[in-house]
């Protein structure tokens, strides 16, 4: 099946008795029996039956979404937990548990993970060192030097949208015996699939475009069968799990993702070209734009037309109160954190994400200046968003 059937069909339809529910229910049960057969248990506990038993083990509705999201990135299972963070939590821990302690991350990343890695790795001794990932050969240098048990990266970085050269990072990756963890949150399965293109761990914000709502907090991890189990019973261990009501939710929204991640990706095309075509507008980084950066690897990468639904830009002579201006002038696109939603949002990095990132590094190392912003498009209709971002670059 392709991409559109398996969102609508995996997972779900599990006979529960003599029916067969046409959606999986929530099923907010904290443990099950099974009557007149607690040997039924004792072999579930000891991993000889399949079946649930508690609630921070597994549960019907958890189990129907691990099974849609593993089927979606092509892996040999997964594990839904209460956060992106938690993912990634668990993944770094299972990929270093029979590995050195030693974490090499880009340096392009998620502001939250950088603080994980500074106050939940770290303070336990495991070595944490971050790399540019964007060139190949000092990544090469860097790896045999520190010799990591595990690199961490995403497939597209915030706010400037590069794209990393998975397949050849997952060789520097193999050649070191390190493992390979790749957020996919920007990307999602539509766009790239990691564990076809050698990592070992794809892991998702499932807030974002996945659930696509912004009702739901939650986190994906698809893995190989070599570190399935590790996760699981790292995950039975400490209870990161997702609750059920929010597994729920973010499997009726991965139903409509395939559909809405088109339109998103449709209307953020059009943006760019709009957006580079405005006097007011200095730069636009977009994943589509042929002097990309990484274009050769996007095309090899990305499918044909999509280049995902994030558009960043400069404001020509913007600095941080104009900037402010622009964003209190916005009436429709919402200014909120978060991405990957139904609504357009917007994001200033300076106030937000690259908040805590000292100015020299963050403009010199990092390139990210104070006029710009990063628009997360939705699947209004394009020209509203169009008229609500031309109507507040007038207010600059
Ligand atoms: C949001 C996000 C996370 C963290 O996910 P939460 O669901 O907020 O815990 C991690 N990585 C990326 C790329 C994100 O956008």
């Amino acid at each position: 099946m392709k991409i559109h059937s398996k969102a609508v069909h995996s997972g779900d339809r599990k006979p529960a008795g003599r029916h067969i529910p046409v959606t999986t229910p929530i099923y907010t049960a904290a443990s099950y029996f099974y009557r007149g057969s607690i040997e039924t248990i004792d072999r579930i506990f000891a991993h000889e039956e399949e079946g649930f038993a508690y609630q921070r083990y597994d549960n019907p509705t958890n189990a129907a979404l691990e099974e849609l999201i593993t089927d979606l990135e092509g892996g040999f299972g997964s594990l839904a937990s209460g956060s992106g963070m938690a993912s990634l939590h668990v993944s770094l821990t299972a990929a270093i548990q029979n590995r050195r302690k030693s974490i090499l991350c880009a340096e392009a990343i998620y502001g939250a993970t950088i603080r994980m890695l500074q106050n939940l790795f770290e303070p336990f001794g495991v070595e944490v060192a971050y790399a540019d990932v964007f060139d190949l050969e000092g990544l090469r240098r860097m790896v045999a030097e520190r010799k990591p048990g595990c690199l961490l990266i995403e497939t597209i970085s915030n706010p400037l949208l590069r794209v990393a050269d998975i397949p050849a990072i997952a060789e520097i990756a193999r050649a070191a015996d390190a493992a390979l963890i790749v957020d996919n949150t920007f990307a999602t399965p539509m766009m790239v699939r990691p564990l076809s293109l050698g990592a070992q761990f794809s892991v998702h914000s499932a807030t974002k475009y996945l659930a696509g709502h912004g009702d739901v907090l939650g986190g994906l991890i698809t893995t190989d069968q070599e570190h399935f189990e590790t996760v699981r019973a790292l995950s039975r261990s400490y209870g990161p799990v997702l609750g059920p009501f929010e597994a729920y939710l973010t499997m009726r929204g991965v139903k409509t993702f395939p559909l809405r991640f088109e339109r998103q990706c449709a209307n953020a095309a059009r943006l760019a070209d709009w957006l580079r075509a405005h006097p007011q507008i200095e730069r636009v980084f977009y994943p589509g734009d042929a002097a990309h950066p990484d274009a050769e690897v996007i095309r090899r990468l990305f499918p044909a037309g999509l280049y995902g639904g994030m558009v960043s830009f400069e404001i020509r002579g913007a600095d941080r109160q104009r900037i402010f201006r622009f964003i209190n002038s916005l009436q429709m696109i919402v200014p909120a954190t978060s991405l990957g939603d139904v609504h357009s949002m917007l994001l200033y990095p300076v106030m937000s994400s690259h908040r805590e990132v000292p100015l020299e590094m963050r403009e010199q190392r990092m390139g990210i200046r104070e006029n710009l912003v990063r628009l997360s498009v939705g699947i209004e209709d394009f020209e509203d968003i169009a008229a609500d971002l031309d109507q507040a670059l007038k207010a600059v």
